[in-house]
């Protein structure tokens, strides 16, 4: 291997290098130059873009700036137009303005006058308003006042006719009666009752229409349609203080010197015991203080409040019971020898006066209300009482309460004195009879029966003769109260057996009640007290001179219809009666006069 090189070789390589080198370069700058072109052509198809893009901007913003030129003509335009068109409404508004503010003017000129004329309108009405209302209220009054003078008035007429009635009653010598129809009640008159009555049956066919009037009226049986007048009556709602106002008066006249009797009439269960001596309430709630009082004890506390007015000790008051049971008296205020109630029978006498007597009858003096209704209920345990088909507990006897009162008033016997003088300066004789009607009759009876029957009673007549001294002799008047017993008849009540004749006895104490009634209002010479024991033991009260208020007591129902008929009839006639007008025991004024 040579040592040196060769130069050439070394050129030429260098050469080789270098033009290698420089193809290299050219094919770099080749490549550059194509990269060059691209980038050239890219930049302007950049440059293309781009002024397309600017074109198309520009051409955009154009047209926008164009649309937004046409927009703001149109705005422009409308906006000119709207103002245009607002002046107007400006002008308009002006105008409306200017109108309104002259009408409001004028509304306020026309409000104003208007406000004035009703200020002065109101003042007017107001001044017209008061004077028509203070006229009307002064018309008001007076009315009122003229309706209460009427009433007044009408209740002092309603009064004085009603004493000018009673005034007539007693100058007539009429029986009084008064009718009180009770109210129609659960166990009596409803179906589902004991006695099952049909429905029909519990309607109210007999009412009180007024004071003085009872309506019979029943769409089933025309023919029984009638009015009953009486002296007072009383309905369903009127209690037992109502009631017994009207007969207060009586007690007064017993007082007074005149007879009373008080008798209640009516079929079982017409309310007879509740009217005379009072019933416990049926309300569920009611005590046993609720007992409603009848007439026996309310007169007895207005006998003694008249008795309380009068001296102490001028006026004493003595009691019998005696009922009337199968046609016999029993005293059921005696006793036996172990000093227990029993009732003792009794007989019926006419005395040499010719009024009747119960000899041997028992008094006891009482001094209270208290007292009486004491002797009372422990009395009416002794009373007939047995169940009918119409009353679970029917009174089968007449039950006859008499309180006598005996007068030593210093006033009565002053009085009395005075008028015996009177009397024999003004007959000039001073043996004869002063007293009353009854002793008239008696002196005539003495005359032609010259044997008498002995007195053993404090209610023997009141006007012995000869009277050695008047004033040895106190006045004696009598209240007879009067529960009888239920005057229905016998199929009625429903009874059989022992309790028939019980039946028939009443039945026929009531006829002869009826009889004597019957005769006295045809005035007949004979009047048969006698056919039975209860017209014998009530002879004075029905025929004689005392003050008879007989009290009907009738159930409202069609049930009982007949019954009640049956009672209004037996009233209709008590009211015929014309006796002798009822006597004072101490006045001899009457006497004089006859
Ligand atoms: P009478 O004695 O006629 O047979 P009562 O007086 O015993 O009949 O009356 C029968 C029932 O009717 C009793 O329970 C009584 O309380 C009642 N009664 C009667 N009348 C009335 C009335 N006016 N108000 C309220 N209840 C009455
Ligand atoms: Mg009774």
């Amino acid at each position: 291997m040579p040592l040196f090189i060769n130069r050439d070789q070394i050129f030429a390589h260098q050469v080789h290098l270098l033009e290698h080198k420089l193809r290299s370069k050219e094919e770099h700058i080749l490549e550059l130059e194509t990269e060059n072109a691209l980038l050239h052509l890219r930049l302007a198809e950049c440059f293309g873009k781009l002024r397309r893009g600017r074109n198309e901007e520009i051409h955009a913003q154009r047209q926008k700036h164009q649309h937004q030129r046409k927009l703001q003509k149109s705005t422009f335009a409308a906006l000119s137009k709207l103002l245009s068109e607002v002046q107007v409404l400006k002008q308009d508004s002006r105008g409306i303005f200017t109108v309104y503010m002259g009408f409001a003017k004028e509304l306020e000129d026309q409000s104003k006058q208007l406000f004035e004329c009703v200020g002065t309108a109101r003042n007017t009405i107001q001044d017209h308003q008061s004077n028509d209302i203070q006229k009307f209220q002064a018309r008001l009054a007076a009315l009122e006042h003229s309706l209460q003078e009427e009433k007044q008035r009408c209740r002092e007429e309603r009064q004085k006719r009603m004493l000018l009635h009673n005034s007539l009653i007693e100058l007539r010598g009429n029986i009084r009666v008064h009718c009180r129809v009770r109210p129609i009640l659960p166990f009596y008159d409803r179906p589902g009752s004991p006695t099952t009555y049909g429905s029909s049956l519990c309607e109210a066919v007999v009412q009180a229409i007024n004071d003085d009037s009872v309506l019979v009226n029943c769409a089933k049986s025309p023919a029984m349609n009638k009015i009953f007048e009486f002296e007072r009556v009383h309905g369903p709602e009127d209690s037992q203080e109502t009631v017994f106002e009207e007969v207060k008066a009586l007690l007064t006249s017993l007082l007074d010197g005149y007879n009373v009797c008080i008798m209640a009439y009516g079929q079982t269960g017409s309310g007879k015991t509740h009217t005379m001596i009072g019933s416990q309430s049926e309300e569920p709630t009611a005590a046993v203080q609720d007992f409603q009082q009848g007439i026996i004890p309310k007169a007895a506390t207005e006998l003694f409040k008249l008795i309380s007015e009068k001296p102490a000790d001028s006026h004493t008051v003595e009691m019998s019971v005696v009922e009337v049971y199968n046609n016999e008296v029993l005293d059921l205020l005696a006793r036996d020898e172990d000093g227990a109630a029993v009732g003792v029978k009794r007989e019926v006498i006419t005395t040499s006066t010719g009024t009747s007597e119960v000899p041997c009858l028992t008094y006891k003096f009482v001094r209270s209300s208290a007292e009486v209704m004491q002797l009372i209920n422990s009395v009416l345990k002794l009373r007939a009482h047995s169940p009918t088909l119409v009353h679970m507990d029917s009174s089968r006897s007449h039950f006859i309460v008499t309180l006598t009162v005996t007068s030593k008033s210093p006033d009565a016997l002053a009085l009395a004195c005075k008028l015996q003088n009177a009397r024999q300066e003004v007959r000039g004789v001073s043996q004869k009879e002063w007293w009353s009607p009854r002793c008239r009759r008696a002196a005539s009876l003495r005359s032609s029966s010259p044997t008498s029957s002995p007195c053993h009673s404090p209610c023997h007549s009141p006007c012995p003769s000869p009277r050695p001294s008047i004033t040895q002799t106190p006045l004696k008047t009598k209240l007879q109260l009067v529960d009888l017993a239920g005057s229905e008849c016998v199929g009625m009540s429903g009874v059989t057996g022992a309790a028939l004749w019980e039946s028939s006895c009443i039945n026929r104490s009531l006829s002869a009640l009826s009889d004597v009634l019957g005769a006295l209002a045809e005035q007949r010479p004979h009047v048969p007290y006698r056919n039975s024991k209860l017209t014998h033991l009530l002879q004075d009260a029905i025929g004689g001179d005392a003050k008879l208020l007989i009290l009907l007591c009738v159930s409202p129902t069609q049930h009982f219809l007949t019954e009640s008929l049956q009672s209004l009839g037996f009233g209709a006639r008590a009211r015929q009666v014309q006796r002798e007008p009822p006597c004072r025991k101490n006045t001899t004024l009457k006497i004089n006069q006859n």
